[in-house]
C-alpha cells in the first residue's frame, strides 16, 4: 500500500516529521515509535497524523538519526 500519512512527533513548541505509513502499518508505527520515546531515541510528545497524497515510496520509514525538525 502508498503511503497515507505524514507522522510527526508534537512537543512543547517543536514539531518533528519522523515518516509516512499506510493505514495498515499505522498501528505499528505507533508502537514502535512508542518504544523509541521509551528509549530516547526520538522526541518525546503526541503522535501527529497528516494525511499524505500517495506518493509511490515505500512506507515504513522511520529513523531516529532522521528527524526532520519543522
Ligand atoms: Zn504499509
Amino acid at each position: 500500500m502508498p503511503p497515507e500519512f505524514v507522522i510527526s512527533i508534537k512537543s512543547k513548541d517543536d514539531e518533528y516529521m519522523v515518516g509516512v505509513t499506510c493505514d495498515n502499518h499505522k498501528k505499528m508505527f505507533v508502537d514502535r515509535l512508542g518504544s523509541l520515546q521509551k528509549e530516547g531515541k526520538v522526541p518525546q510528545g503526541s503522535i501527529h497524523f497528516a494525511d499524505l497524497k500517495p506518493v509511490g515510496t515505500s512506507c515504513i520509514k522511520i529513523d531516529p538519526n532522521d528527524l526532520i525538525q519543522l
